[in-house]
């Protein structure tokens, strides 16, 4: 009965105690006494049927339940053997009376007071059901511009974020999600200064992240240090010269400062944008997202660990395929299943069709591998391993376009151009996975280990907390003991740590072993072959300079990222998590 086979796969769910705390916090089903009344499993299984009805949209009788039964088991049996997890929102209310099922959201931002408070009245509507938004500023008219209706003076592009991020305290994500913002400006309008030190004081505008969008005609200008005009977005009128130099030093200080602020680079998000009919400006809160403006976009990823076979040594490169596969169609029907926020966005994202498969689990699988992350190895398993994730979705995408059609906004669009018939602008992302890595109990994304070990405050006690299969192997290597765990905790890394053996040393790499140049070959490694973008943190230690911020910056452009954020440890006040070395 169905009551028997849902106990006989609660039993074999094999989940950390800090998953099942986290999904009983946020994500399962609640009484009115804030009491869980789902399991786990019910979670699962909830989200699979949900996102399987899917499969009505599109056929009919005998012929729809087969595959609705079909795919409910494929898509429960990636989720519960932890290979895919989707974003967090369809976790959250896929199947429940709220049914948003996106991690990201673009709107637009008109220059007119209208257009800013109706969009101010949709980023309320969009965070209250738990998504995040990204916004560019780029088309207001900068301070100190007349206003024609009243014959005033405009409060420029800054002011007006700084409503939007009020607003933003005083909602809170259906009670399960902090609103986040993305907030982007073109490096050419005239208040791009006031906006690079809008977050310089670090209580300011907590609630946005914010990039600059460099258009390729500064980057030659910084390059041929020329001279370079910012100009009225209005009617192109040049309001102010500067040195490019020194407003792109102005940016990298101030990401050298706090981190803020990041860069996209407009013109490479544009220049492979597939929908051009439908021009972006902006991205998603963590940037991997490259959405044109009311266009949505449904993350997964897929937990590259749980691939590697203990008999081969190597991936199992089958299972990766078929997983791949469910995966997209799973991505496909949660567009279908979507209750979107807004009728704009409910007409752009079924036109468009973005969806975003992501890895997690990548530092993981390179560690069973033996492989270093940075080294060369390691860039071309990271090619390899993305070629074949991308490859393999845009082959479901084509399938599902046999099956079900090509995108709606097919027409104009760089698949057209290319007569390649699928049915997702966008099939590849690498999100942050933030969350669902440690549901899933791996890596997040494609970053590097952050600690092999750190140091816990547990109960009033400093603990070290010790990556369990690192445990495993110093047992195993009889190099084990609770001394040398809490040195490695000490130090956060085993690089320097003797008693470890060296094969281990070099493979057990933290954030923090890793210089900023090779997390920039990495990132550039997997942009190759992912449609939309990357998030990856590049990290500094707190001695870099400027200088190494700039080179940073530099090398990303040169080596066609579509943007970059650095993080200088210890450059903002609260870290979440910190190693011995640093606190
Ligand atoms: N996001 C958000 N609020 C949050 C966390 C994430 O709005 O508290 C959005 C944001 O657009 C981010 C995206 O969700 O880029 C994906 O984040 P992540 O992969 O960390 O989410 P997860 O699915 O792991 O919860």
């Amino acid at each position: 009965s169905m009551e028997v086979n849902r106990n006989r796969l609660a039993a074999d769910i094999d989940l950390t105690e800090n998953a099942v705390a986290v999904l009983k916090k946020r994500y399962l089903k609640k009484n009115e006494r804030g009491e869980a009344i789902e399991e786990p499993i019910d979670m699962f299984l909830r989200v699979a049927g949900n996102i399987a009805e899917g499969e009505f949209r599109f056929n009919e009788g005998e012929e729809a339940k087969a595959l609705y039964e079909e795919s409910r088991e494929r898509f429960l049996q990636i989720m519960l053997s932890r290979k895919f997890m989707p974003n967090s929102p369809t976790l959250m209310n896929a199947g429940r009376e709220l049914q948003q099922l996106s991690a990201c959201f673009v709107l637009p931002v008109e220059d007119s007071i209208d257009g800013i408070y109706d969009t101010l009245k949709h980023q309320a509507i969009i965070h209250k059901s738990g998504g995040g938004t990204g916004f560019g500023f780029s088309r207001l008219r900068p301070k100190n511009d007349l206003v024609q209706s009243t014959m005033g003076v405009s409060s420029g592009p800054v002011s007006f974020m700084a409503i939007y991020d009020a607003s933003t305290d005083k909602i809170k994500q259906g009670g399960t999600r902090r609103g986040a913002n993305m907030g982007i400006l073109r490096v050419d309008h005239p208040d791009v200064e006031e906006f690079i030190e809008c977050k310089r004081e670090n209580d300011q505008i907590n609630n946005f992240n914010i990039s600059v969008a460099i258009t390729d005609e500064f980057m030659e200008a910084v390059e041929a240090d020329r001279d370079f005009e910012l100009k009225n977005p209005r009617d192109g009128e040049v309001i102010k010269t500067v040195r490019a130099k020194d407003l792109f030093r102005k940016i990298v200080e101030g990401a050298w400062l706090n981190g803020e602020p990041g860069v996209v680079f407009i013109d490479k998000i544009n220049g492979d944008n597939p929908t051009p009919q439908f021009p972006i400006e902006s991205t998603n809160p963590c940037s991997e997202a490259h959405l044109p403006p009311y266009d949505s976009c449904n993350l997964g990823s897929i937990n590259l660990e749980k691939f590697y076979r203990e008999e081969t040594g190597d991936v199992d490169w089958d299972d990766l395929r078929e997983t791949i596969h469910t995966a997209i169609r799973f991505l496909d029907n949660v567009i279908e299943q979507n209750n979107y926020p807004l009728p704009e966005i409910d007409k752009m994202s079924r036109g468009n069709r973005r969806i975003g498969l992501g890895v997690m689990g990548f530092a993981d699988l390179l560690i069973k591998l033996g492989i270093t992350y940075d080294s060369n190895e390691g860039l071309a398993f990271a090619e390899k391993v993305m070629k074949f994730v991308d490859d393999e979705a845009w082959e479901e995408s084509r399938n599902l376009a046999e099956e079900r059609g090509v995108m709606p906004n097919f027409e104009g669009s760089r698949h057209e151009m290319r007569g390649d018939r699928v049915r997702n602008a966008t099939v590849t992302t690498i999100a942050p996975t933030g969350t669902i890595s440690m549901i899933a109990g791996c890596s997040g994304g494609i970053e590097p280990l952050f600690a092999v070990a750190f140091m816990r405050r547990q109960a009033d006690m400093e603990m070290p907390d010790v990556n369990p299969e690192f445990v495993k192997i110093a047992k195993e290597r009889g190099f084990y003991s609770e001394d040398l765990m809490k040195k490695v905790a000490e130090h956060g890394s085993v690089r320097d740590v003797e008693e470890v053996p060296a094969d281990l040393r070099s493979v057990w790499v933290t954030s923090h072993d890793i210089s900023s140049e090779w997390h920039v070959k990495m990132q550039a490694a997997f942009q190759k072959y992912t449609s939309m973008g990357i998030s990856k943190t590049i990290n500094l230690p707190n001695d870099a300079s400027v200088e190494d911020v700039e080179a940073a910056y530099m090398q990303a452009f040169a080596t066609n990222c579509k943007g970059i954020a650095v993080y200088r440890d210890g450059s903002r006040d609260a870290q979440v998590l910190s190693t011995g070395k640093t606190s």
